[in-house]
């Protein structure tokens, strides 16, 4: 096990990606608003995704995951802890 404990989940802040210019952050927002719609899941401020879903949004942005996941937390969208998540693909 890793000494940093447990791997962290991708956690979206579902109300930073919402003050996102469309531009940027329109793929995204539509992906967590299907999984947000598939889960009945409407209320929260934050939405819990699958690492799968990294690789297939990584996918639709043309970048790497790690990539990806550093643009989402230079937009706030992902905090810092989500780079351990994305180490271990
Ligand atoms: P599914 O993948 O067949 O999952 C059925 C149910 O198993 C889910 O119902 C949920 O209660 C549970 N489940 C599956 N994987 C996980 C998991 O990693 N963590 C947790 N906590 N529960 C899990 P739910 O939430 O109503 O979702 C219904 C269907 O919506 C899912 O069927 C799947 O097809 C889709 N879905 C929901 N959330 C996601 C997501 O984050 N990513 C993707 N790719 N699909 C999702
Ligand atoms: P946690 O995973 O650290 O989540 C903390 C809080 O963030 C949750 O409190 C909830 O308010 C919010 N949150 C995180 N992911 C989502 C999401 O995808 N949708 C929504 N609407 N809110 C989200 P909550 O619900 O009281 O849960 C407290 C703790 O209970 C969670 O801490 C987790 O440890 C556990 N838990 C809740 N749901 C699940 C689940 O589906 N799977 C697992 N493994 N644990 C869960
Ligand atoms: P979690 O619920 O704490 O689940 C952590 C990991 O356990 C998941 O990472 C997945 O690898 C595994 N896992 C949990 N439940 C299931 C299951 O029913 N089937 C399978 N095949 N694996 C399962 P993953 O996939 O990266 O998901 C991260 C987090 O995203 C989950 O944490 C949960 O908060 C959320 N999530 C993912 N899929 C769903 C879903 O279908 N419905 C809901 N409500 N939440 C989901």
């Amino acid at each position: 096990p890793s000494p940093l404990g447990p791997t962290p989940k991708l956690v979206i802040d579902l109300e930073r990606l919402a003050q996102l210019p469309k531009e940027k952050a329109g793929a995204l927002a539509r992906y967590a608003a299907t999984i947000q719609s598939q889960r009945g899941d409407y209320n929260g401020k934050v939405l819990s995704i699958r690492q799968e879903d990294l690789r297939s949004l990584a996918v639709i942005y043309d970048k790497s995951p790690s990539e990806l996941t550093e643009e989402l937390i230079s937009w706030g969208v992902l905090d810092a802890e989500a780079r351990r998540a994305v180490e271990s693909f």
